[in-house]
């Protein structure tokens, strides 16, 4: 056995190799090592012929998934080593082979997967200077290729679809990228495959011979080369991992990365576009607010939608007009919506069905699935704009399948399938008349029962059933004597014994035979039903996609109904004209329609770049995401959160803000804004939209404004960029560029003063702020009186002056005192009225809790922030 277990490993030396043994799945060695380490499971040891025992370790057949599960999400490859033939009848020691290899990105465990997520697995090959892209989802059956020319498109696609695990050719490794930050940083699992993967002539051949093509013309693949080698390679290794034909990969989709608004990893992360920038959540981002979806399907698509909005005005519009449509008719967007509840995740469900994983239950699932769609294909007849007839056309209501099903498959079959009871009575003859059988059969044995003990008089005499010994007659110890001669003895208990007789194994036989004639005929069939629906995968992925476009598609309608949203203007001149446009999220996070909308209005000529200036806290960052968040959401094909929008089509969107999360990568602050507004100014078109928060904040002032000066100038200059920008900045010096410049204007966001404080009316207005109330901020954050006191001193002297010269005269304080411990009561009862909303006591009681003496001013500005999110 060890000889055989050697031999296999050796096959699959980069896996964990689980070994069935009986009803456990066992590892041995180094892998009983990491595995009992990973799952924490005990290690023993087998003796197994060598000198020392062999590490070992196992898990009980019936778990594996959920072992199974932990072991591929930490990155490990694991190799199903089964036993091929029945232990019973084979002979010598039972053969066993690998079945499949589960990895990270060919994990088909749904219950393991995040069903509003595709599960992607990427094949990355780096050839003269272009990368060859592909990605597929075994459990849905997508398959796309692409190729760029750049390390950074590479990331962004990266960025974009986000795999679990990444394949690549060796020359990927010195193409320049830093690939062990890459998986640190994302937790992709990435290795490279052997050469032979990436042999030209293979991976044109096993493309075709998979897509059934005569050439790559065939398959739209003849522009691609490194394309090819690429899907050639990742369909190679999901051949080697999955161990079946990949029925269910029906087509490959090429794609141009130039068909979508580009949008840097890091923009993707600022915009807050599938998850939050902190906490990872779903929750607070563009996503969660427009996700109204019902199926799987449809969440997924949504997420892709908002992860490549277009840039082509007509598949705009032809998305606009189909949320209209939906909206005038909003009787048959709710119907639709109702008949999307029900439906399982079809994609998936045809991939099990592929797989031959599918149980009697899933088919029930899909069947219960197909059943709604003629009603949604009816309403959808009824729709006119062009995408929902497309729509429309493309949904195949399936009802043979349906009928299919629906005839065979018992209402609530068992999830097992080698068991029996999957199909309906009637549905086959055979199959009746087993069960009756067997029926008949239980009917016999209690004749034979009663029989049996009038004959011996035996009153407790039982006929009874186990898996080990059949059927036999079970008789208590204090009625022994009254054994007729006829009785073979099975087996003795403590307090009673078991015998068989030849009219009993007669029955037993009958009865017995019956049902595994049954057994294996329920399956066969179930098999066979299982494969003719797996016939029909293309229609059934067809009809998914359908009804995924359906439900993005209601979902958006919903949203802009409910959230009160404009349908935007698309033009391709560059206007960007915004009337009261709120932040799509901002809004849904604060309270009781408190927030303030504001207008926007950017163009190609005088009026290129927003100069916005106000105090921290102001709304200026609110302010600029919001308009990108806005035109993004447009370019998606959503209406947008405002009372009325022009849109010109961007290409880009960059964004330059807050530097939080770059700590981490080893570079400064500063070294990382530096290295983002390179390649702002370096990628940036004359039609793209910049977002620059702060720039220049990370180094002294006069280095920071001078940067920043030139920065302006620079894509304010046609010739040299000329690109729509929003620039918020704490330099007010920078508002002089206003009228120097003739395409820069200047707009702050208004605050009103009370006294010595401030009250934000988060109002953009025309204009330069004159002062940067930082030291009213400050207190509002709860900084410490004295040190209010002492800021206020130092910038009455600072003002209007030389401000170098002036920081050298100023002397050091030494008579500063220690802050006095500021509570809450002595917090200024003025100031508190800004914070009307609050309702909460858990935020006062947060609020008491702050260690005030020991804040730093950042930090306080940070805790009051976050405190005025939850309110
Ligand atoms: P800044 O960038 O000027 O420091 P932010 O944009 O971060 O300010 O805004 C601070 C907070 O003010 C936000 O978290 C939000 O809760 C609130 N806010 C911003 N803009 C608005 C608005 N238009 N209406 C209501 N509240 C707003």
């Amino acid at each position: 056995m060890m000889k055989q277990y050697l031999e296999t490993k050796s096959q699959y030396k980069d896996c964990i190799l689980f070994y069935r043994l009986g009803d456990f799945y066992e590892m041995f060695f180094e892998d009983a090592i990491t595995a009992a380490r990973e799952l924490e499971i005990t290690l023993t040891g087998k003796d197994c012929g060598l000198e020392e025992r062999a590490p070992m370790c196992g898990v009980p057949h019936h778990a594996l998934d959920g072992y199974l599960n932990k072991l591929v999400s930490k990155g490990y490859k694991v190799a199903i080593g089964e036993q091929v033939e029945d232990p019973k009848t084979a002979k010598g020691i039972v053969k066993r082979e690998v079945i499949r290899i589960v990895t990270p990105g060919t994990n088909l465990n749904t219950q393991a997967l995040d069903e509003t997520k595709n599960n992607y697995i990427m094949c990355i090959v780096y050839m003269e200077d272009q990368y060859g892209i592909s990605i597929a989802d075994v459990t849905t059956g997508d398959y796309l290729v692409t190729e760029v020319d750049t390390s950074r498109k590479l990331i962004d696609e990266i960025n974009k679809f986000l795999p679990s695990e990444i394949i690549c050719n060796n020359s990927f490794y010195v193409s320049g990228i830093d690939i062990e930050d890459m998986k640190n940083r994302l937790g992709i699992t990435i290795y490279s495959l052997d050469s032979w993967y990436f042999e030209d002539d293979l991976c044109k051949k096993s493309l075709m011979e998979h897509f059934k093509a005569g050439s790559l013309h065939a398959i739209g693949l003849e522009d691609y080369d490194c394309g090819v080698i690429s899907a050639g390679a990742l369909l190679q290794y999901l051949f080697e991992t999955q161990k079946t034909s990949l029925s269910h990969l029906t087509s490959i989709k090429p794609y141009s990365t130039g068909k979508f608004m580009l949008i840097d990893s890091s923009t993707r992360r600022n915009l807050e576009l599938v998850e939050t920038l902190r906490e990872k959540n779903k929750r607070g981002s563009l996503l969660w607010v427009l996700d109204k979806t019902e199926t799987a399907m449809g969440a997924r698509l949504l997420r892709s939608y908002i992860e490549q909005p277009l840039i082509d005005k007509d598949e705009i519009e032809n998305r606009l007009d189909a949320i209209e449509e939906l909206n005038k008719n909003a009787i048959s967007r709710e119907e639709i919506k109702e008949y999307l509840k029900p439906i399982y995740d079809l994609e998936r469900l045809i991939s099990k069905i592929s797989y031959k994983s599918a149980n009697p239950r899933d088919l029930i699932a899909f069947s219960s699935s197909l059943s709604m769609l003629p009603y949604i294909k009816y309403i959808m007849g009824t729709l006119k704009t062009p995408l929902l007839v497309e729509i429309y056309e493309e949904l195949d209501t399936l009802e043979d399948i349906f009928s299919f099903i629906d005839r065979a498959i018992a209402e609530e079959p068992p999830i097992a399938i080698k068991e029996g009871g999957i199909f309906k009575e009637g549905f086959h003859e055979e199959i009746d008349k087993y069960r009756h059988a067997k029926t008949e059969g239980k009917s016999w044995l209690a004749d034979l029962e009663a029989k049996e003990r009038e004959r011996t008089g035996i009153k407790g005499l039982k006929i009874k059933y186990n898996k080990v010994f059949g059927y036999y007659l079970e008789v208590t110890n204090s009625y022994k004597d009254l054994v007729p001669d006829d009785y073979t003895r099975k087996q003795t208990l403590a307090n009673a014994e078991r015998y068989i007789t030849p009219e009993l194994k007669e029955l037993e036989d009958i009865i017995l035979g019956a049902e595994d004639k049954l057994f294996s005929l329920e399956y066969d069939l179930f098999s066979e039903l299982r494969d003719q629906i797996a016939n029909e995968v293309i229609r059934i992925q067809a009809t998914a996609k359908a009804i995924a476009k359906i439900d993005v598609f209601t979902s958006l309608a919903l949203v802009a109904e409910r959230g009160n949203y404009c349908r935007p203007s698309i033009n391709s001149k560059g206007d960007i004209d915004i009337k009261n446009g709120r932040h799509p999220v901002v809004e849904k996070m604060i309270s009781n329609d408190m927030f303030i909308p504001n207008d926007t209005y950017l163009n190609n000529t005088n009026k290129r770049i927003s100069i916005i200036t106000g105090p921290n806290m102001a709304g200026k960052s609110t302010y600029m995401r919001q308009t990108a968040l806005i035109v993004l959401m447009a370019q998606i094909g959503s209406f947008v959160p405002a009372s009325s929008a022009k849109i010109g089509i961007v290409d880009r969107i960059f964004t330059r803000v807050g530097a939080s999360d770059d700590l981490a990568s080893g570079q400064s602050t500063f070294m990382v804004e530096m290295t983002e507004v390179a390649n702002i100014l370096r990628n940036a078109t004359s039609n793209s939209l910049l977002i620059l928060d702060e720039i220049g904040r990370g180094t002294s002032t006069f280095d920071g404004l001078s940067i920043a000066w030139a920065v302006v100038e620079h894509i304010s200059n046609p010739r040299l960029l000329g690109a729509k920008t929003l620039f918020a900045t704490h330099y007010h010096e920078l508002t002089e560029l206003e009228g120097k410049l003739d395409s820069v204007n200047n707009y702050c966001i208004a605050v009103k003063e009370q006294g010595e404080d401030i009250v934000f009316l988060r109002k953009i207005v025309k204009g330069g702020a004159d002062n940067s109330y930082g030291i009213q901020v400050a207190k509002l954050a709860g900084v410490p009186e004295s040190v209010i006191a002492r800021a206020k001193e130092i910038v009455s002297e600072l003002n209007d002056a030389d401000i170098t010269a002036k920081v050298k005269n100023i002397a050091v304080d030494n008579n500063l005192k220690k802050p006095k411990s500021t509570k809450l009561d002595e917090v200024d009862l003025e100031q508190m009225s800004l914070f009307d909303t609050v309702k909460d006591d858990d935020i006062l009681e947060e609020l008491k809790g702050i260690d005030l003496s020991n804040l730093t001013p950042i930090d306080a500005l940070n805790t009051l922030y976050k405190l005025q999110n939850k309110i």
